[in-house]
C-alpha cells in the first residue's frame, strides 16, 4: 500500500497514528501462495461452523436485509438477560468484543490517561487505547498466566482508568479460577474499571466463571458469538455490567452497527443449547489430539481452557516464527504470540478432525525442514 503524508486536517492524535492494518487475512496469504490452506488453524475460529439453526435464521434474514437493524438490539438483549438470569439493563450488545472494547475505551479513557494490560495479551484492546491517546502500561505474564496481582498493583500505581484481563487467556490458553478473578475484582482501585474479556468462557472448566453481580461497578465482562458459537464473521458480542456502565454505551455507540443477520443468528445460536454443548465436548476432545501431536513431535502443549492449544516449541521467537512460516508453506495456517517470552509458542486452533490430521502430517515435516 502507498504511504501518504498525513492530511493536515487530521487531529494531532490521528496524525500521530500509523495507518497499517496489523493483521494479514489468511485469504490474502492463500492468494500469495496461490493455493488455499488445507487447515485453517490460526485465528481461533470454529471450523465446525455455527448451529444449523443459526445458519437458517441468517439465511431467512438475507431476504429481509433491506430492512435496517434494530437500534436497541432488544430481542437479543432480552434473550441474553433470560439466559444469564440478569436484568436487560445490565447488557449492551455490540459489534463483537472488538467493537465493544473500542466504545469502552472511548467512554472511559481521555488522552494521556493510563490503562493497564499484560505484555502480549489481546492486541486489539491496545489498538483502541492508542486510538484515543491513552497511555498503555504493560506488566509481564507470570509463567503462562496473566498476573492479577501485578496488574492491580500497576493500576493503583499509575491511577489507571481501565485494567484488562482475559479469562481464559488468549494467546496462552490458560485460565484462572473464579476465586482468583473475584479477588482481582475486589482489589480494583478507586477510579478504575476492570475489563474482564471472557471470549472463550464457554470452553472453560466450571470453576472459572465468577457469579454475575451487576450491582458491582468495578467490572465489565465481555462475551462473544465469535468463538464457541462459531460466528466470527457476523461480528456480534455483548457486555455485562452495572447498568450505569452498560447504559453509557448508548451515548456513543453506532446504533445500527449490529446487522440484522447477526442479530437473528445470535438469537438462534443462543437458543440451541444442545449444539453448543456438542461443540464444547468435541473441542475438549480434539484439544487432547493437538496435545498428543505436539508431544509426539517433542514439543510441549500447554493446558488449554479455550478452542486453541499453545505449544511451547522450546526455543525463542525466531524459531517459532520460522515454524509458523514453514507450516504455512505446507498448507497449515497457524499464528503465534507476538512478544517474548510468550513467542516461544505457536498457537493452534482446534479445527475439524480432518484439519488436525493434516496438522499431524505437516508438523513433523515442518520441524524437519528447520
Ligand atoms: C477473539 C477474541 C476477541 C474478539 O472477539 P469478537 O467478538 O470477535 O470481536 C476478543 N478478545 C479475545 C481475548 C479474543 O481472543
Amino acid at each position: 500500500m502507498t504511504h501518504h503524508a498525513p492530511d493536515p486536517r487530521l487531529t494531532a492524535l490521528a496524525a500521530s497514528l500509523s495507518s497499517t492494518v496489523p493483521f494479514v487475512a489468511p485469504e490474502e496469504m492463500e492468494a500469495a501462495r496461490g493455493a488455499p490452506f488445507e487447515a485453517r488453524l490460526g485465528a481461533n475460529e470454529l471450523s465446525d461452523g455455527p448451529s444449523p439453526k443459526a445458519i437458517a435464521a441468517m439465511q431467512a434474514q438475507a431476504r429481509e436485509v433491506w430492512k435496517c437493524g434494530l437500534p436497541d438490539n432488544a430481542p437479543l438483549t432480552r434473550a441474553l438477560a433470560t439466559h444469564h438470569g440478569i436484568a436487560p439493563e445490565a447488557i449492551t450488545v455490540g459489534e463483537g468484543i472488538d467493537g465493544l472494547l473500542g466504545n469502552l475505551v472511548r467512554l472511559f479513557v481521555a488522552e494521556g490517561e493510563a490503562v493497564v494490560t499484560s505484555d502480549g495479551s489481546y492486541p486489539t484492546f491496545n489498538y483502541h487505547v492508542a486510538g484515543v491517546g491513552g497511555v498503555l502500561l504493560r506488566v509481564p505474564y507470570k509463567g503462562v498466566h496473566e498476573d492479577p496481582k501485578a496488574l492491580i498493583t500497576k493500576a493503583a500505581e499509575v491511577g489507571a482508568k481501565l485494567v484488562y484481563l482475559s479469562n481464559p487467556n488468549n494467546p496462552m490458553g490458560s485460565c484462572h479460577s473464579a476465586e482468583t478473578v473475584q479477588r482481582m475484582i475486589e482489589a480494583v482501585p478507586q477510579g478504575c474499571l476492570m475489563v474482564l474479556d471472557e471470549a472463550y468462557i464457554e470452553f472453560a472448566p466450571e470453576g472459572a466463571v465468577p457469579a454475575f453481580d451487576t450491582s458491582d461497578p468495578r467490572v465489565i465482562r465481555m462475551r462473544t458469538f465469535s468463538k464457541a458459537y462459531g460466528m466470527a464473521g457476523a461480528r456480534i458480542g455483548y457486555a455485562i455490567g452495572h447498568p450505569s456502565i452498560t447504559s453509557a454505551f448508548d451515548k456513543i455507540r453506532n446504533h445500527f452497527g449490529v446487522n440484522r443477520l447477526a442479530l437473528a443468528g445470535a438469537q438462534a445460536a443462543l437458543a440451541d443449547r444442545a449444539y453448543l454443548s456438542e461443540i464444547v465436548t468435541k473441542i475438549t476432545e480434539r484439544r487432547e489430539i493437538i496435545a498428543q501431536i505436539a508431544r509426539e513431535n517433542g514439543l510441549t502443549p500447554l493446558p488449554s481452557a479455550t478452542n486453541f492449544v499453545s505449544i511451547d516449541c522450546g526455543h525463542d521467537g525466531t524459531f517459532a516464527r520460522a515454524l509458523v512460516a514453514k507450516l504455512a508453506d505446507l498448507g497449515v495456517f497457524v499464528r503465534m504470540p507476538g512478544v517474548a517470552p510468550l513467542d516461544r509458542c505457536i498457537r493452534v486452533s482446534v479445527g475439524t478432525k480432518a484439519e488436525l490430521e493434516i496438522f499431524a502430517d505437516r508438523l513433523p515435516r515442518a520441524l524437519a525442514a528447520l
